[in-house]
């Protein structure tokens, strides 16, 4: 047949029987394989070589590719080209991943979720790196080893240990917002299309003016957020551990295309300042009533990939990948972040993971001082200088102002001191104002105190107690709640 390929090996070489290794003995008795068999050696030793490094956290996700369109005029506050235009569209790429489980793990445990998107923009790729929560658990990175650590595996038994879950978390106290967010219902989704997802930092909005603003980004699915209990939760993942992969892959592929609205907030930066919350740190929201959402864009999945592996395993997302119009905070987190994704994708795929397919940018692309190394498959500036200023080769510069390295609001002036995540009263009052929203709503806050509870049966009594306690310095009555549960579910169990 026509477009039938021709088997070959790996260099191209033909070969009539991809399933026969070269024995020696002839017709009679057959045994030995030959060294010379190079088909088998080389089928055996690239099995052996399959697997890549697991993400040490987001090792289990689903993904697929997207458009972005602009919807509203945001000229104003940003100068990224790939959001000025109504109507404008840019191809994306989105992985949705659980946090501490590995790779196979069920999809429906109960966990943050990671929104690794790539947006291929016309001035390279913008990577947003966020969360289904808007807030985290630390706001020192220093931390953000030691934190997954507490919710993976015990060192000694290799099982999950809510122990030292809850050991880390009665002792880093900074995170009871996000823990209250976690073990909400949103803590186990329904589906990937009915999460929203939250940059937690700040960024900055940047023009080529020399202007910029604060914001905040909010990616809110237009399917509605809808979540499991916990019972449906443990029982869809005996069932069916890959159910949200499934779901994901299966509405793409029947047309149902998810999509969700991206909003920002927006602050002064002269608002910084004064403001309530330290808007550098990722403990803590702006509240809607300050800062109300600004509509940008639509965001649609609607193209399944078409090799998991080349696609979905291979992307790595940083948010370091920033487009002109784009900038960092000051948040330490964020800045920590920029510098440990793009060095766990050295690790993970290797020093020009740039040049594999889901990362390699859809726009020109000339970086002739990064060349060479492990797996160069780009034509590697063939004889272009590979100095800086050399007069061999001129190279051009962008004609506008490098906006991710704006000067206002970043004269920094101060001693060197220790970052001081001390936990202190005001940590509890979003934790709080969070337990009020769900008390708006029927039967949510009794969900939660069943959710921490069912959890914190495992831990061990002095444990438990510390949890009581941090609990009722967000409400009274919510300490009282889950210490009865607690009680009661190891009672039950
Ligand atoms: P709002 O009443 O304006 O916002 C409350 C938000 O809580 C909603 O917009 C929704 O976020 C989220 N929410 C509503 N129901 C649930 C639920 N059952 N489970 C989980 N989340 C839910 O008040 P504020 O902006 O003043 O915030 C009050 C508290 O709400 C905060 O302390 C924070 O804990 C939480 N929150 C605030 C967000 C913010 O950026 N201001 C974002 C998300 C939560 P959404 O619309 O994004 O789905």
């Amino acid at each position: 047949m026509a477009n039938t390929p021709l088997y070959t090996l790996a260099e191209g070489c033909p070969v009539t029987d991809p399933t026969a290794t070269q024995h020696f003995g002839g017709q009679g008795v057959k045994g030995l394989v030959l060294l010379q068999d190079t088909q088998l050696i080389e089928t055996l030793a690239h099995f052996a070589r399959e697997r890549i490094p697991e993400r040490v956290v987001h090792a289990s996700a689903a993904g697929a590719f997207g458009e972005l369109e602009v919807t509203h005029d945001v000229s104003d506050i940003t100068s990224a080209a790939f959001l000025n235009g109504v109507g404008k569209k840019s191809k994306v790429l989105l992985r949705i991943s659980t946090v501490g489980p590995e790779k196979g793990s069920a999809d429906t445990v109960r966990d943050v979720r990671g929104w690794g998107m790539k947006v291929y923009t016309e001035e390279g790729n913008q990577d947003f790196v966020f969360n289904d929560i808007p807030v985290f658990f630390v706001r020192d990175p220093i931390k953000f080893p030691s934190l997954n650590r507490s919710h993976k595996r015990h060192p000694r038994t290799h099982l999950s240990d809510p122990t030292m879950f809850w050991d880390f978390h009665n002792n880093n106290q900074e995170g009871i917002h996000a823990i209250m967010q976690l073990f909400s219902d949103r803590g186990t989704p329904a589906s990937l299309r009915h999460i929203n997802a939250y940059s937690g930092h700040t960024y900055k909005f940047t023009k080529d003016d020399g202007t910029s603003k604060y914001v905040k980004f909010h990616i809110k699915t237009n399917q509605g957020v809808q979540s499991l209990t916990k019972e449906q939760a443990a029982k869809i993942a005996g069932e069916n551990p890959d159910y949200h992969v499934e779901d994901l892959f299966t509405a793409i592929e029947r047309g149902d295309f998810p999509s969700w609205t991206i909003y920002v907030q927006v602050m002064e930066l002269s608002d910084a300042e004064a403001y309530r919350w330290n808007i550098f740190d990722m403990t803590k929201v702006w509240p809607h009533s300050d800062y109300p959402l600004r509509p940008v864009a639509k965001l649609t999945l609607n193209e399944n990939p078409s090799n998991y592996f080349r696609d979905i395993e291979q992307a790595a997302f940083s948010p370091s990948n920033m487009v002109p119009g784009i900038a960092p905070s000051a948040d330490p987190m964020l800045q920590a972040r920029m510098f440990a994704y793009p060095d766990a994708a050295r690790y993970r795929l290797g020093v020009n993971y740039q040049q594999l397919p889901p990362n390699s940018a859809k726009s020109p692309v000339y970086s002739p001082y990064q060349r060479d190394g492990f797996m160069t498959f780009n034509s590697n500036y063939g004889g272009d200088p590979n100095y800086v200023r050399s007069t061999q080769r001129l190279v051009a510069f962008r004609d506008k102002p490098n906006t991710n390295a704006q000067k206002l609001h970043n004269n920094w002036v101060g001693e060197v001191c220790d970052f001081s995540s001390e936990v202190i009263d005001d940590d509890f009052i979003q934790a709080k104002a969070f337990w009020e929203v769900l008390g708006s709503q029927s039967g949510q806050q009794d969900n939660l105190v069943g959710n921490v509870a069912a959890h914190l049966k495992g831990a061990l009594p002095e444990v438990q107690k510390e949890a009581f306690k941090m609990f009722s310095q967000v409400d009274q009555d919510l300490g009282k709640k889950i210490k009865e549960a607690t009680i009661f579910a190891m009672v039950e169990s």
